[in-house]
C-alpha cells in the first residue's frame, strides 16, 4: 500500500489523501482548499494525477474541506464511485449545490470587476466558476451508500470499515485492509457529549494511522456547562429587551442550537421569544438531519419517542425567502436569529450585523472557529469598528462566544481517542492541522505511546510496511 497526501497537509483545509494498493489508485476525501482566491483556484482546478485513473472515492464527512472538490474530480473525468453513509451522501446533495451556487456567484463577481476594470483600459483573464450546478448534479448518482460499521469490499483484497466520529452527522473514522496492513482515517474527530451525535467510537488496533490534528495543542472547555451558559446570554439579552445575533455554520451548529434552544424553552429556562433560522442551507440540512434518525445520540433517540420533533417548536420560525429575511430588520427586540456565515464573511448575517451591532441593548453570539482576518474574528476580539459591506460600524452590542460546541477533539481527547488503536502502532501520519499544532501533538504522541508522529508536506509519499 503506497499512501501519498495531496491536502490538509500542514495546513486545516483541502483534505485529499491518495492511496495506491492492488495496481489501482483510490481517494481518501476530495475536499475543497480554501485560501487566498488565486492559489485556492488553481489547486482545486488541477489535480495532481489523472481523474479519470481514480478508481473510487472513500469519503469520511460532508464538510466541503472534505468533500467540497468531488464535482471537479467528476467534471475532470472521474466515473468511479463515492463510498460514504447515507447521511453524509444526503448532505452533500445540499451542501454541493450550495458551493456550486457560490462558486459561480463567484464567478460573477469576478466578472463584474473584470468589466469594471476593462473599461478603465486594464484587463485580465475572465473568471470561470471552479464548477457548475451541472457539474454538482453529475457527482450525486456516484454517491453509493455504506452503512456505518460495515465491511465493504473495495476490490479483491481491499476492504474499509467505518466508525462513528461523532464529528457531524453522518461522520466517519475508518479502517482500511490491504497487503496485509491496516490502516486507519481519522477523519475528523468529534468529542463526547456533543448535541445530537453519538460519542466517537473506538477503533481496533492498526499498524499506522492517518489522523487529523485541528487542535494539537489546545484545550476546550468543558461541555457541561453551555446549556447554562447560553441561558444566561438570553436571559440578559432578552431582559434589556435586546436581540441576539447568532452568526452560525448552517450544517450541524445550527441544528445542535437548535436542539439546545427546544430544551431551554421546554424547561422554561429562556423567556419566549421568537428564534428565527435564517438559512436556506440549514433549512435544507436539518431536513437531512430529519431524515436520519439513525445517526442520533440515546438520548435524542429516546426524547423521539414523545412524538416531538426536535428541529421544530412553536417559537421557532425557519425563513427561507430572501424578502422574509429583510422584515426581520423591522422587527422589535428581543428575539434570537440564528443566520450564516459562521466567520460572518458572506450571507444573511451580514445584515443582521449591520443593523444591529450598533446598539448595545443586543448581542452577539460566536459558535465556532474563526479564522484569521474574518470580520468574526474582528468581533469576537471587540475591535471599536468592524468594516461591513466596506463601511465601517461601531461595535457596541455585547459580544459572547461558545466555543464549548466544538466539533473537534481538541488535544487530550486526540491522545485517548488514539488508545484502543495504537496497540502495535508503528507510526502516525498528522494532517488536517496547523504545523504547529501537528508539532505539539507529535510530541505527546511520542511520548505517551513511544510512537513516531509526523506531518507530512502536500506530495509526500510513503510506503507502507517497508
Ligand atoms: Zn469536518
Amino acid at each position: 500500500m503506497k499512501l501519498t497526501f495531496w491536502g490538509a497537509a500542514r495546513t486545516v483545509t483541502g483534505s485529499m489523501h491518495h492511496v495506491e494498493t492492488g495496481g489501482r489508485r483510490y481517494l481518501l476525501d476530495c475536499g475543497l482548499y480554501q485560501g487566498r482566491r488565486q492559489e485556492a483556484f488553481e489547486r482545486n482546478a488541477k489535480f495532481p494525477f489523472a481523474a479519470s485513473d481514480i478508481a473510487a472515492v472513500i469519503l469520511s464527512h460532508a464538510h466541503i474541506d472534505h468533500s467540497g472538490n468531488l464535482p471537479t474530480l467528476v467534471h475532470h473525468g472521474f466515473s468511479g464511485p463515492i463510498y460514504t453513509t447515507a447521511a453524509t451522501r444526503d448532505l452533500c446533495l445540499a451542501m454541493l449545490a450550495d458551493s456550486a451556487y457560490l462558486q459561480e456567484k463567484d464567478a460573477e463577481f469576478c466578472n463584474r470587476r473584470r468589466e469594471h476594470r476593462k473599461s478603465i483600459g486594464r484587463d485580465d483573464r475572465e473568471c470561470a466558476p471552479l464548477y457548475t450546478q451541472e457539474d454538482a448534479q453529475a457527482t450525486f448518482p456516484r454517491f453509493s451508500p455504506v452503512p456505518l460499521g460495515e465491511v465493504k469490499e473495495i476490490a479483491p483484497g481491499f476492504t474499509y470499515k467505518t466508525y462513528d466520529a461523532g464529528h457531524m452527522l453522518g461522520s466517519t473514522s475508518m479502517i482500511l485492509e490491504a497487503d496485509g496492513l491496516r490502516l486507519a482515517f481519522s477523519g475528523d474527530v468529534g468529542r463526547a457529549g456533543l448535541p445530537i451525535l453519538r460519542d466517537p467510537e473506538p477503533l481496533a488496533p492498526v499498524d499506522y494511522l492517518i489522523m487529523e490534528s485541528t487542535y494539537g495543542d489546545r484545550l476546550h472547555r468543558p461541555i457541561e456547562h453551555v446549556s447554562e451558559k447560553l441561558a444566561a446570554i438570553i436571559n440578559r439579552t432578552a431582559g434589556r429587551g435586546g436581540k441576539i445575533i447568532v452568526p452560525c455554520f448552517a450544517v450541524g451548529r445550527t441544528q445542535q442550537l437548535v436542539l439546545l434552544l427546544h430544551e431551554l424553552m421546554d424547561h422554561g429556562r429562556i423567556p419566549s421569544i421568537p428564534i428565527f433560522v435564517d438559512s436556506p442551507l440549514a433549512i435544507n440540512a436539518t431536513e437531512v438531519f430529519r431524515n436520519h434518525p439513525e445517526c442520533y445520540d440515546p438520548k435524542l433517540q429516546e426524547s423521539l419517542k414523545t412524538g416531538q420533533d426536535p428541529f421544530g417548536f412553536y417559537r421557532l420560525k425557519y425563513v427561507r425567502e430572501a424578502s422574509e429575511s429583510k422584515k426581520l430588520n423591522d422587527l422589535h427586540g428581543p428575539f434570537l436569529v440564528l443566520a450564516a456565515s459562521g466567520m460572518c464573511e458572506g450571507g444573511r448575517v451580514l445584515h443582521h450585523l449591520r443593523n444591529n451591532i450598533e446598539d448595545p441593548r443586543n448581542t452577539v453570539l460566536i459558535t465556532g472557529f474563526q479564522a484569521e482576518h474574518t470580520l468574526g474574528r474582528k468581533i469576537l476580539e471587540k475591535h471599536a469598528e468592524v468594516p461591513i459591506f466596506g463601511e465601517p460600524v461601531r461595535l457596541r452590542a455585547e459580544v459572547e462566544s461558545l466555543d464549548e460546541l466544538s466539533g473537534h477533539a481538541d488535544q487530550k481527547e486526540l491522545i485517548e481517542w488514539m488508545r484502543p488503536l495504537s496497540k502495535g502502532l508503528k507510526k502516525v501520519f498528522l494532517v488536517h492541522g496547523e504545523v504547529s499544532q501537528g508539532a505539539a501533538l507529535a510530541q505527546v504522541i511520542e511520548r505517551e505511546y513511544g510512537i513516531p508522529a509526523v506531518q507530512p508536506e502536500r506530495g509526500d509519499s510513503f510506503v507502507l510496511g517497508e
